[in-house]
């Protein structure tokens, strides 16, 4: 008897509540070929699977078109939430209201989409992370000529590094200290552009460079082959960000001055809880609010970390990041 009362609720709980489908989730990424992406990924999709979730990727190699029509098939497959990466953050507001139309809640991931009528916003704070960037380099050399290595120009990060990188260094433009010999930005961040700038700001400067203010590791990485070239790698400072392998390995030679360390489990994770409790239609936790041209957006920023020789294994080695092993090639 007691178990037909119970069959019967069950039946009724079904009828009353449908099986919860499968919350569906679209994650569009820039640009798959720059390692720290496919970190985002690996621990995205391995969260949001383990709450549920099914999550469908798809990486636009770095190309505005092909990434709004991948968040357009996502769209049409009638995924819950779409995480999108933006290649371009000024171009997805027709896309994003789109979504929006058909109940679709959007979360940018990293990089902020402007002008659109996002749900939320996941990243670091990229303001410091410029910041960070040009305080270590300035400790260790606060006069000479800098060159400014910026990031995609479509990146909304990269003039946010840029700005947090002048907070440090235009005080010590304006004391006469720190000349600016140069000031690029390196198209989809790029290591094979980043070379090519490096390989011309070289020449221009008669190799006369002190500084190479890289907003990342990827253009890091092709600066500093440039440098290697002229026999200047090592003794040129330069920063760069994400804890790449190839770059902690460079920091370790001492090739490359430091990196910024952004734990991405951590931005991932959290990325993953956030986008499934959105597809619920549940309340979502936030610590900031960031206006992106047609809202205030709520936000969650995590906090970046400096990254030199001293502090590689308390950070990016205790993480879990990168063993020791491959970090130090034993
Ligand atoms: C990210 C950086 C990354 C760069 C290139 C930026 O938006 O914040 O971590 O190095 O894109 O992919």
């Amino acid at each position: 008897m007691k178990l037909i009362v119970s069959m019967v609720i069950t039946c009724l709980a079904l009828i009353a509540h449908p099986v919860m489908a499968k919350i569906k989730i679209g994650m569009a990424i820039d640009d798959l070929r720059l390692e720290r992406w496919q970190k985002d990924r690996d621990y995205f999709v391995a969260k949001a699977e383990a709450l549920g979730a099914k999550v469908y990727v798809q990486s636009a190699n770095g190309n505005e078109t092909t990434q709004i029509s991948q968040i357009e098939n996502m769209i049409a497959r009638g995924v819950d939430v779409l995480v999108i990466i933006p290649y371009n953050g000024e171009v997805l507001g027709n896309v994003v209201r789109e979504a929006k139309r058909d109940g679709i809640k959007v979360l940018s991931y990293d990089r902020l989409i402007k002008n659109a009528d996002i749900d939320l916003y996941v990243s670091f704070d990229n303001e410091k992370v410029g910041e960070i960037q040009a305080t270590a380099l300035t400790q260790l050399r606060d006069s000479g000529n800098f060159f400014l290595m910026g990031g995609s120009p479509v990146d909304n990060n990269a003039h946010l590094f840029r700005k947090g990188q002048m907070n440090v260094i235009q005080p010590l433009v304006d004391a006469g200290k720190v000349k600016i010999v140069g000031d690029q930005w390196v198209d989809s961040w790029l290591a094979e552009n980043a070379l090519k700038i490096m390989e011309n700001a070289l020449t221009a400067n008669d190799n006369q460079i002190d500084v190479v203010v890289a907003s990342n590791d990827s253009t890091a990485g092709g600066a500093i082959q440039a440098l290697q070239a002229q026999g200047l790698a090592g003794k040129v400072l330069i920063s760069g960000q994400d804890a790449d392998l190839a770059a902690v390995r460079r920091v370790v030679a001492g090739t490359q001055t430091m990196t910024v360390y952004k734990p991405i489990s951590k931005l991932a994770e959290t990325s993953a809880e956030l986008a499934v409790a959105l597809a619920k239609g549940e309340k979502v936790n936030t610590n900031a609010k960031l206006d992106n041209g047609s809202k205030q957006v709520p936000s969650f920023l995590l906090e970046p970390i400096a990254v030199d020789k001293s502090n590689l294994d308390a950070t990016v080695i205790a993480d879990g990041y990168h063993s020791k092993q491959a970090v130090y090639q034993e």
